[in-house]
């Protein structure tokens, strides 16, 4: 069994040890100060002899286990663990025993899962609901409670005790049991490593609120991890008021303002699209190429959008002899329309899906007008695919004709 040194001094940084057992990559320790993975905390990392400690566990002989990054020769061995990231964690953690008492003691909500990530925070409390307002009451109260400077305790205690003890919840493991108490606020069975004073965890904001297993699941942040989020929000929303040129404040009412007039603008695009449609048509069926006497009028167009395509085919379509396939690429991939004139034969929706089989895209219509879309494909890709299918058709066509 190793003894856990973190237990007594969680803010023990560096400590003299010797090996008692070793496995594989791994060393067991007869006492350590790296605090293995257990309890929602994740594990610390550090280094024995100036070798690092990937991962650290506990067996169920309890003896904890140091998973090495190279061979280590020595029987005796100076620890070091990464103190930032084991005061991260404090930070976090002991946050979460405060948060979760304030949940208790406001909304009667308990906390039934906890998660100490890389980046996310969060814990699962068993409301059926959380308000915004009821949300922020509790982060209120949490950095009040910060600010009070309240000492936080880590104790063994006796069954006798233990029966005393009102407990925000009940202990998971059998004796002995560790408490961990919030100044006279909070009471509850833990195994981690917590800080002293509440004042040491900072700062304590949530993040989100989100629907999770019937009950609530909140995102937050404490101490170092809130700063960095306060100062990474605070240089966002500096640099867009920047590039807006105008004052944070005053924001919202000047975005609204860019999304309007930016509806407007797409409007006018729109209705000029539309209109160049009327004057470019006759144009372009003048210079179209005549295949067996049939007007081709065949590309893709950069620029455009499946609306103005609309447009432009039902115009030309209106021309004798005269067969339109054209694509264009919008936002989601590329549009694309086929359509003929009502004195030639040809099937507008075949002619489509014959074109889209090699582009991967879909679609359908009627014989006179179809349309479809497929997923993003360079102009000249789409080009020789229209091409190919316009000139295949014809083929057919006046094959047909021969046998006839
Ligand atoms: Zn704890």
């Amino acid at each position: 069994m190793s003894t856990a040194l973190y237990y007594d001094d969680p803010f023990l940084r560096t400590f003299e040890a010797t090996v008692t057992a070793r496995r594989g990559d791994e060393v067991a320790l007869d006492r350590t100060a790296f605090y293995p993975t257990g309890g929602g905390q994740p594990c610390d990392t550090g280094t024995l002899n100036g070798i690092p400690v990937l991962a650290v566990e506990k067996d169920d002989e309890g003896r904890i286990w140091h998973r090495l990054a190279a061979p280590l020769e020595a029987d005796r061995v100076r620890g070091e663990i990464d103190w930032a990231r084991r005061f991260d964690h404090m930070q976090q953690h002991t946050g979460q025993h405060l948060l979760s008492a304030v949940f208790h003691h406001l909304l009667h909500g308990e906390t039934v899962g906890f998660h100490l990530g890389e980046r996310i925070v969060t814990i699962d409390l068993d409301l059926p609901r959380l308000t915004r307002e009821a949300a922020m009451r509790v982060e209120q109260e949490v950095n009040h409670l910060v600010w009070e400077d309240l000492p936080v305790e880590a104790r063994f205690v006796s069954d006798e005790e233990l029966a005393r003890l009102k407990l925000r919840r009940a202990p998971k493991v059998a004796a002995p049991i560790r408490i961990v108490t919030i100044g006279d606020y909070d009471a509850t069975p833990c195994g981690g490593t917590h800080l002293l004073r509440t004042g040491q965890i900072g700062p304590v904001k949530l993040t989100a609120i989100e629907r999770y297993k019937g009950g609530v699941r909140v995102t937050f942040l404490c101490g170092q991890r809130a700063m960095d989020d306060y100062r990474r929000l605070h240089e966002t929303t500096r640099d867009i008021a920047l590039r807006l040129t105008t004052a944070i404040d005053d924001l919202p009412a000047t975005i609204d303002r860019l999304r309007e007039e930016n509806k407007a603008l797409h409007r006018e695009v729109r209705r000029l699209r539309l209109e160049a449609m009327e004057h470019e048509a006759p144009r372009l069926w003048e210079s179209a190429p005549a295949i067996d006497g049939i007007k081709t009028i065949v590309g893709h167009r950069a620029d455009s959008d499946l609306e103005s395509l609309r447009r432009l085919a039902a115009i030309l379509r209106t021309y004798p002899r005269t067969l339109i396939l054209l694509a264009t690429t919008e936002a989601k991939g590329c549009r694309y329309l086929a359509a003929r004139s009502d004195d030639l034969p040809f099937d507008a929706a075949a002619l489509l899906r014959e074109a889209l089989a090699p582009l991967g895209g879909r679609g359908g219509g009627s014989v006179q007008m179809a349309q479809g879309g497929g997923p993003p494909r360079d102009a000249a890709t789409v080009e020789a695919a229209l091409r190919e299918a316009v000139r295949h058709h014809l083929d057919q066509a006046s094959q047909h004709k021969e046998e006839a």
